[in-house]
């Protein structure tokens, strides 16, 4: 049997959406990004949402916005994937890397301690899609409020550090009754081809900026920024008389085409109403099946504030060290089954490690790190797949440990 890791979600829906698209005579960036912003608030109750080209750049703009820069610092969980601090490089900040607890998300009592003078924002990751404890970071960046020094317009307005969540994995994850996307200021969702909503390559800014920003006039600003600061789209531009444009801003091109927008349009209100489900059962399947195994160690699900987005199933196996846990997943893979490890800690590869993060400073990222492996979910895979799959688990890791 062969099973792919992660493939997309592509239905006859999609197909329509797509080619109703490439018939309408409009590709880039107009109708189907404006439903697809609309099909965002309207499920996550976020004010506003801008459609981008990927999470990373709407990360970027994020800082940007924020007017972070050089001799600035943006705090990261160590165990992200690289994305998280490349966006903080790409603007000429520095990444200040903490180290997460066991249920893989960022150390609060952290963060807290790696808060400086020159902190502008932090940025927590929902690890497979579990979600950061947000009431503890909101406060967190309140009682800070006195160390914060601003050096731009937005930052004095906020007055605090700005938390800007890459909620990547995190669409559909809830924290105490509310969907992720109203738990922080700014979150990032990422509509890559392998996260829960795609649109083969793209992402969401979700705006829930407190007063006194207006979010509506902020959106505004943003969307003008991503399509290079041009006071009109291309989509109003097209229209007879409607030559004329300015240039206001140095903005970015990271703007979301409709050929693409269309995917996801066509995609998240099924994800809500179905997939979101069909990938909390298969979830499901793996915690009830691996409850009975002594060496498994399960993946959080959900607690009293939180429920999981389902984006990955983390399992740990308890005690291997890095190298058996290799070996065990080479024994997977030989089987046809398509596993992963997420993630490397950022101090484990080569760019970081060249600017002296060091791993052993890490030493949380590393315990989840050399235990985990990453399996299959999504809502393809049939109960016969996945008895499959937790066979050939078991008989790797009961051969190796
Ligand atoms: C996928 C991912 C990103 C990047 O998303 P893109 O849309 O590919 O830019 C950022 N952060 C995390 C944690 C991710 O998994």
């Amino acid at each position: 049997m062969k099973i792919p890791f992660s493939p997309p979600y592509i239905d006859n829906d999609v197909i329509k959406e797509v080619t109703d698209a490439l018939e309408s005579g409009w590709i880039t960036t107009g109708p189907k990004v404006k439903r697809l912003e609309e099909l965002v608030c309207e499920y996550t109750k976020v004010p506003n949402a801008l459609g981008v080209n990927s999470a990373t750049s709407g990360l970027m703009l994020s800082l940007k916005w924020f007017g972070i820069g050089e001799g600035d610092e943006v705090i990261i969980p160590a165990y992200t994937y690289a994305a998280t601090a490349l966006a903080v490089i790409h603007i000429g900040a520095t990444p200040v890397m903490v180290d997460v607890e066991d249920d893989f998300n960022i150390s609060i009592k952290g963060i807290e301690k790696a808060i400086t003078k020159k902190t502008k924002a932090i940025m927590p990751v929902d690890i497979a899609g579990w979600p950061c404890d947000y009431d503890e970071l909101n406060t967190l960046v309140e009682s800070k409020r006195s160390l914060f020094y601003p050096t731009h317009e937005n930052q004095e307005k906020l007055g605090r550090i700005l938390i800007i969540s890459d909620s990547a994995h995190a669409i559909g994850a809830q924290y105490k009754n509310k969907y992720i996307g109203i738990t922080t200021d700014i979150t990032v969702f990422s509509f890559h081809a392998v996260k829960n909503v795609t649109t083969a390559e793209g992402g969401a800014v979700c705006l829930n900026l407190p007063e006194p920003f207006n979010n509506q006039d902020e959106y505004a600003f943003l969307r003008c920024f991503s399509l290079n600061g041009q006071t009109k789209d291309a989509f109003t531009k097209s229209k007879a008389g409607g030559w004329r444009y300015d240039i206001i801003y140095p903005g970015m091109k990271i703007n979301l085409p409709d050929l693409l927008a269309a995917v996801g349009v066509a995609q998240l209100p099924k994800y809500f109403s179905t997939i979101l489900g069909q990938r909390k059962d298969i979830f499901e399947y793996y915690q009830d099946y691996f409850l009975t195994k002594p060496w498994a160690i399960l993946p959080p699900y959900q607690n009293s504030d939180k429920i999981s987005s389902c984006h990955l199933y983390a399992l740990r196996i308890k005690d291997a060290t890095e190298n058996q846990r290799d070996m065990i997943i080479d024994k997977i893979s030989k089987e046809g089954v398509a596993v992963n490890v997420h993630f490397q800690p950022l101090p484990m590869l080569s760019l970081f490690k060249s600017y002296g993060y060091k791993i052993e400073d890490y030493p949380n990222a590393y315990k989840n790190y050399k235990a985990e492996i990453s399996l299959p979910i999504y809502p393809q895979l049939t109960e016969k797949e996945l008895n499959y799959i937790v066979t050939v688990i078991t008989n790797a890791v009961e051969s190796t440990l």
